[in-house]
């Protein structure tokens, strides 16, 4: 048999290495802290799961669901929109429910990108923008997030040339995996290139409910004119930690939720229904667990970083998302760095390589696991800290 070129041109997986080597330990005994899982490490509020339970004995719900949600799911999303972000949408024609995001993220690549077009990709960024285009037949062109820029693309730095041809553009905030975030000025600046360069822009933001201090993020659909050249990616999976339930949205431009609807019907049945009754009652239902949920990960995060300073990781104080991305000590590679804190300290981080080029010289820690894990993680990390001294 001969497999697709598509297949072959995907760039290979870095942490094969990495991650067979953890496995080894574990599998001798070892006991190995992961940092390196984006996964709330909580349940799903009780108030969730015990609505999808009645909806499960439903016979309605036994049946295939339509490939664009229950009505009454939309209308809950278009609801929770405007209540949190003061975004009117048409839950006709502007909301698609998604069995997670993730799937109308890479689907999204099928309705823009023929062979030889050109997406705009953050470097680093969450794998699925690049790999998308390039099943599709596209090529990202990446565009640097750089410290000294708050982890925000250069609009100005893209070629002209690139611009005009690109088709698409990529933006994620709050950001995984650098933790940075994004104000209305950035958005309003991408809907302006965007118009410029005929693009049509993906803003991904399964984060806007992870966030500390009070700090509200805010949607790329608040800006006007967002709704002309864009949609936006959310999800149910990090706000109610229900990651494994599969259940996301797209709002926005109708052409563009338009399109995905026609690829997807042809693909999928939809997210089954009792899923999706859950997410309605999620969205509706009481929004407690939510700060709850901060208020835990927020202490993590105050306990982790001064350990993380103190050893030589140069690591900012993220006001969203549950990462932390901090710089390895010069003479490091990404790589290098998570090998030697797994072989000497027994701790697994992800290698910021693992993101794009740029994340060449960072780690990032992730805080969703149980608070004793990370207690004795960081004590993993001061006692490796001290025998090297
Ligand atoms: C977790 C995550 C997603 C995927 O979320 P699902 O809705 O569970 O598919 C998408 N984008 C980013 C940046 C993420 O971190």
């Amino acid at each position: 048999m001969q497999l697709a070129r598509r297949l072959n041109n995907l760039p290979p997986y870095l942490f094969v290495d990495i991650n067979r080597k953890i496995a080894e330990k574990q599998a001798r005994g070892e006991d190995i802290i992961s940092f390196s899982i984006g996964d709330p490490d909580l349940p799903t509020p009780c108030h969730i799961i015990d609505h999808m339970c009645q909806a499960a004995h439903n016979p309605t719900n036994h049946r295939y669901p339509e490939t664009d949600g229950l009505p009454e799911l939309r209308q809950a999303i278009a609801e929770w929109y405007e209540k949190r972000f003061g975004v009117i949408l048409n839950p006709g024609k502007e909301v698609l429910p998604l069995i997670g995001s993730k799937e109308g993220i890479g689907h999204m690549a099928l309705c823009f990108i023929e062979p030889g077009d050109i997406a705009l990709v953050p470097d680093p960024s969450y794998p699925v923008y690049s790999m998308s285009t390039m099943i599709a037949g596209g090529e990202p062109h990446f565009m640097p997030l750089k410290e000294e820029n708050d982890f925000l693309p250069d609009f100005e730095a893209i070629p002209e040339k690139i611009a005009n041809k690109a088709k698409l553009m990529w933006l994620n905030y709050p950001n995984n995996p650098t933790g940075a975030i994004a104000d209305l000025d950035f958005f309003e600046n991408a809907i302006h290139f965007a118009r410029q360069h005929n693009l049509a822009v993906c803003h991904d933001t399964p984060y806007t409910e992870v966030a500390f201090e009070g700090y509200k993020p805010p949607s790329f659909m608040q800006v006007p004119g967002a709704k002309e050249v864009g949609v936006e990616f959310h999800s149910l999976s990090k706000t109610y930690h229900m990651t494994g339930w599969r259940i996301g949205m797209v709002v926005g431009n109708s052409q563009m939720i338009d399109a995905l609807f026609r690829v997807k019907s042809n693909l999928d049945s939809g997210i089954p229904q009792a899923i999706q009754q859950a997410a309605i009652e999620a969205l509706r239902g009481s929004q407690d667990c939510v700060a709850e949920h901060n208020a835990i990960l927020q202490r993590r995060r105050d306990k982790l970083i001064p350990v993380l300073n103190e050893i030589g990781l140069k690591a900012r104080i993220p006001r969203a998302t549950f990462y932390i991305w901090a710089k390895v000590p010069q003479g490091y590679t990404s790589i290098d760095f998570a090998e030697k804190l797994l072989d000497e300290a027994g701790i697994a981080v992800t290698p910021g390589i693992g993101y794009g080029k740029e994340g060449e010289g960072y780690i990032r820690f992730s805080l969703t696991l149980a608070d004793e894990r990370l207690e004795e993680g960081i004590k993993r990390l001061s006692a490796w800290h001290r025998r090297n001294k």
